[in-house]
This record gives structure tokens, sequence and C-alpha cells, in this order.
């Protein structure tokens, strides 16, 4: 989730991209040298050999990421090599990232919310906006929030809030869940400071599956009133919890 929030690579494409480069630079040293001497040895060992070695870690995992034509690696005099590997690592990026969100559509047993959110492996624009990194913190955390799971930590300025999803909300007699739409959307308690905010008559979210709403589509001022209001509501509930 993190990586498609920001738009990152998964790290397996950068392991084969460091991998491939060395395979090149050893395969351009003189043939009387050891290192290159081994790398010739690993490639005349057959495809199915037992014995694990990073050459056959690397082809399988190109192979894995539908690479075909992975025989060209072992033509150390091929000039298309280096545009070879180019495209190859390209090939795995986009397979990696494929298999990211496939993991969103198939349920996940983190968050259901971001399922809801997300539909492509593209930076977030918050995280571009030219708003403190103490916000684009809190608005990350809320937009990944676990509801799938019985534990729920928010951190805002270094202070630990711990939620119990399972419980009920122990600051007021609603009888909800302790959980992050409970305090956006129903608790009474944070009702005056929910007032204070515009973007809380914007969006109707009768229950929790509609409350990626808040998060969905945003722009500065949408993110400066979300993270106000979340971190006053959490000053308040430390005061009435006394935490
Ligand atoms: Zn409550």
């Amino acid at each position: 989730m993190i990586r498609l929030e920001t738009g990152n690579g998964h790290m397996m494409s950068t392991i084969l991209s460091r991998a491939l480069g060395w395979w090149i630079k050893v395969a351009n040293l003189p043939q009387s040298r050891l290192t290159k001497i081994c790398l010739e040895e690993l490639i005349k060992l057959p495809a199915d050999n037992k014995q694990p070695n990073w050459l056959g870690l690397v082809k399988n995992s190109l192979t894995r990421s539908g690479v075909s034509n992975i025989s060209i690696l072992d033509e150390l005099s091929s000039e298309t090599r280096v545009s070879f590997i180019g495209t190859a690592v390209a090939t795995c990026r986009t397979k990696l990232k494929e298999e990211d969100l496939e993991r969103l559509d198939n349920n996940s047993s983190f968050s259901s919310i971001y399922g809801r959110m997300k539909h492509n492996s593209n930076r977030e624009g918050y995280l571009n906006y030219p708003i403190s990194i103490h916000k684009k913190r809190i608005f990350a955390q809320l937009r990944l929030q676990p509801d799938r799971i019985s534990i729920l930590n928010l951190y805002i300025s270094r202070h630990k809030i711990i939620f119990n999803p399972t419980h009920y909300c122990s600051i007021c007699n609603v009888k909800d869940n302790d959980d992050l739409f409970h305090v956006f959307c129903k608790c009474i308690i944070y009702q005056p400071l929910r007032l204070a905010y515009p973007i809380f008559k914007i969006h109707n979210v009768p229950n929790r599956r509609f409350f990626h709403k808040f998060f969905l589509r945003y722009d500065c001022q949408a993110i400066h009133e979300i993270c106000d209001y979340i971190r006053y509501a959490m000053y308040l509930r430390s005061f009435c919890l006394n935490e």
C-alpha cells in the first residue's frame, strides 16, 4: 500500500537492475579474470539445476515477471544485452505494480478502505502539495488506516493514539466501535468540532462502507481541514481519557 501511495517501485526491481548491471560488468572483464570464469561456469549449469545460485534466482524472477528470451543474457558478446536489460527491468517493475494492485482487488486482509480509493500505481498528488510534512503524515495514515485488523494506532506529533475497534468508544454512549469512522462521523463528543469544518457538510457518509469518501478526492483545503480536525479531536480524546 505504501508503494502504491508513494508511487515507488518494488525493491525487487531495484535488486534485479543491480544484479543485471553487475552481470554486464563481469561480462566485459578480460577472459583471464576469475570472476568472469565463475560466471561462465554458472551460465553453463542446466536450467533445472537444484543448487541455488544468484544467476538462477535472477532468471527465475525475470521469467516469473513475464520477460521472454532471457537466453540473450547468456550470450556474453551480445550487443543488444544492455537494451534488453533496460526493457526487462521495466517489464518486471510493471508486473510487480500490477501484483500490488491485484492484492488490493483481492480483498486485502489489512484495509478495505484503500482498495475502494486506489486504482492505479501513480504517486498521490498530495505528497507534492505545499503543506507541512506533519499534515502529509497524518493524511497518509488516514488513507492507509487498517480497518480489518483489531489494532489501530495513529501517530500525531510523536504522540501515539491507540484505538480499540473491537470495543465501543469509551468517551460517549453511542455504542459504536472505537475507530476512525466513529471519530469522523458518529462520536457526539466531537460534534462541536465537526461543525467548524465545511468538509463535514460536503460528504454524506452514512456507514463505514462510504468512509473512504473523505480521503478519495482532496485538495489543499480539504487536507488542512481533515488534519486540523483530527488533531483537535485527538487532543480532546487524550483529555477525556487522561492519556
Ligand atoms: Zn464516541
